[in-house]
């Protein structure tokens, strides 16, 4: 396994909208690997394949280390933990079907470094997805896994967490972005420095 550098906020491959996925091959499953390994080792809970730069309708999400603690803690109002966020998972072309409510909680991006936001999103969805037997799946998600799933699949359409911030704060935070774009940060993982065009 590989850890890949996360291509951060200004690189096209962030603003483009990612193909599904057809077929699964050992290259693609060594990728899969990869992109758990690469979100481990930076402590995310939640990965799009354009943030590694390829543009393949795929996404993997863990929030068992997440959901261990709040377990520890007695839970919080002794809500249950669906079976799904109790393993990691890999989404092959994830499509959202439903949506349910709305709600707000402050997001984080591997691509965004140490910028913070609120954002509102659906509270519970249903999305649809194939697994890496190209099994058709389908999955009913709330709380914090609705929510990574909904901010991953809008990495796969070139969108990232802070265009759904109003336009305020959107001007605020021009100042941290720029040093974003000028590599003028530190992460506790790789990254791309210099910009790749977008395949
Ligand atoms: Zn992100």
């Amino acid at each position: 396994m590989a850890i890949l550098p996360i291509y951060t906020y200004n690189q096209p491959v962030l603003r483009k909208k990612a193909k599904p996925v057809k077929s699964v091959d050992e290259e693609f499953i060594r990728f899969v690997e990869d992109m758990f390994e690469t979100m481990h080792t930076a402590n995310g809970i939640g990965l799009a394949a354009n943030q590694v730069g390829s543009l393949r309708r795929v996404i993997v999400v863990d929030i068992t280390d997440v959901m261990k603690e709040k377990e520890g803690s007695g839970g919080e109002n002794g809500e249950d933990i669906p079976p799904e966020a109790k393993a990691p998972l890999v989404m092959l072309n994830p499509e959202v079907v439903g949506e349910a409510g709305e709600w707000v909680m402050e997001e984080g991006c591997l691509s965004i470094p140490d910028i913070r936001e609120e954002v509102e999103r659906a509270e519970a969805i249903r999305v649809k997805y194939k697994d890496l037997e190209m099994n058709d799946k389908e999955l009913l998600a709330d709380g914090l896994l609705g929510r990574v799933i909904l901010h991953e699949i809008d990495h796969l359409n070139g969108v990232l967490f802070i265009d759904r911030l109003s336009k305020v704060k959107q001007k605020l935070l021009k100042g941290r972005l720029n040093k974003i774009r000028k590599g003028e940060m530190e992460t506790s993982y790789p990254i791309v420095t210099e910009l790749v065009e977008a395949k």
